[in-house]
């Protein structure tokens, strides 16, 4: 398949292919736009089908870095990792040393993270190899603690800020308490999520595929566990999906009676036109990109030293940008990720 010619090709300034005999390395390294800064992007692995499929993947998931880093107002570009590979059992350390050494070899114009089948282990083995590593080592944590690299709990804040911009955008409420809130996938951001709702006094309706994440959330949160196929038709005001990508699709569509989605997953929409069944339908969609944004924002701080203050305020306004494409979508009837979008391209032109 020509690159050039791909449908998701979007004018990606670099698109490299990295393979390492004796580790059996073979990945892809895709820099979409670097105008804002070096390309920064999680290293992903994935037993793909094909190489076009991880092809697809690595392209649609570095141009989706331009735009959350943009909208987000970080000094940085898109870019975006693949490593065709079996999370589970295709690990090895040189593997991930020779990963190392293809990022280092682009000198900067890119800078890889954690992404799902790699995590803070796989970033400090690669950084054995190259300094162009985020979230390989300990910080300071703005609740107060250390942490590692691990930037979910960032996230999780800027979700939580996210919720109740739009729930007082669509509900009209100041605050939580009583609100009913369905959260799917209870892992690093939902169960963060979760408590954080809890709080503030909202009550939960819970799922995961793991029944121990579930039962932790019933324990301590007091939440009321559902089934997974249950979760989209409960009678709440707000889906919270922090599981995986691709929820909403003319199936759950159908069932969804939440007015407000607002959650930390990935590639909520299976397709861009379901934004449009959601506006008609009066369900207010966060977007994923601009609500899940605190985790980016965590990578950026930790490459350029700045404070835990520094860093949650930047969290913080998650908010105001949420803020911002609520009321733009209301004035100009345009949906909520067409304003997302829009204002990315916007920050991005004025970075040129
Ligand atoms: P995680 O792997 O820690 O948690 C995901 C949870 O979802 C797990 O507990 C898993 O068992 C559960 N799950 C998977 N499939 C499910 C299903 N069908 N039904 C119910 N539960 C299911 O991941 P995370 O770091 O918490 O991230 C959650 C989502 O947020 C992902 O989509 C991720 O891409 C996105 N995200 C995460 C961050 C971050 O900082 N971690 C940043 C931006 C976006």
């Amino acid at each position: 398949m020509s690159v050039f010619s791909h449908v998701d090709f979007d004018h990606h300034e670099q698109v490299v292919y990295g393979h390492d005999k004796a580790s059996g390395l073979k990945a892809i390294i895709a820099i979409h736009d670097t105008t804002l800064g070096p390309a920064l992007g999680g290293c992903r692995m994935w037993r793909y089908a094909t190489d076009d499929e991880a092809l697809r993947d690595v392209l649609r998931l570095s141009r989706g870095m331009t735009y959350k880093s943009a909208l987000a107002r970080l000094p940085l570009g898109g870019g975006k990792a693949v490593i065709i590979g079996d999370p589970h059992s295709g690990k090895s350390e040189a593997l991930f040393q020779a990963m190392g050494d293809f990022v280092d070899s682009l000198g900067g114009r890119y800078i890889t993270a954690a992404d799902s089948g790699t995590g803070v282990a796989e970033m400090q083995m690669m950084a054995e190899r190259t300094r162009h590593v985020a979230g390989a080592g300990q910080r300071e944590a703005f609740d107060g603690g250390v942490r590692n690299g691990d930037p979910s709990p960032s996230t999780a804040y800027g979700v939580f800020l996210g919720l109740q911009v739009a729930v007082k955008h669509r509900l009209g409420r100041d605050d939580l308490k009583g609100l009913k809130v369905a959260v799917q996938g209870l892992g690093q951001v939902g169960f963060s999520l979760a408590r954080q709702l809890k709080g503030a006094g909202a009550e939960l309706w819970v799922t995961d595929i793991v029944e121990a994440n579930v039962r932790r959330a019933v324990e301590q949160l007091g939440a009321t566990a559902v089934g997974q196929n249950d979760i989209y038709g409960l009678d709440v005001d707000v889906f919270a999906p922090c599981a995986m990508g691709a929820i909403i699709n003319p199936h759950t569509l159908e069932a969804l009676r939440a007015p407000v989605i607002a959650g930390a997953a990935n590639n909520q929409l299976a397709d861009a036109q379901l934004a449009e069944e959601l506006q008609r339908k009066g369900c207010l969609y966060a977007p994923d990109y601009a609500i899940n944004a605190g985790g980016i924002i965590d990578v950026c701080y930790e490459r350029t030293g700045g404070s835990a203050a520094e860093l949650k305020a930047h969290v913080e306004g998650i908010a105001a940008t949420l803020e911002e494409i609520f009321r733009r979508s209301q004035v100009e009837g345009a949906t909520t990720t067409a304003i997302a979008d829009r204002m990315a391209q916007e920050r991005l032109q004025g970075g040129r």
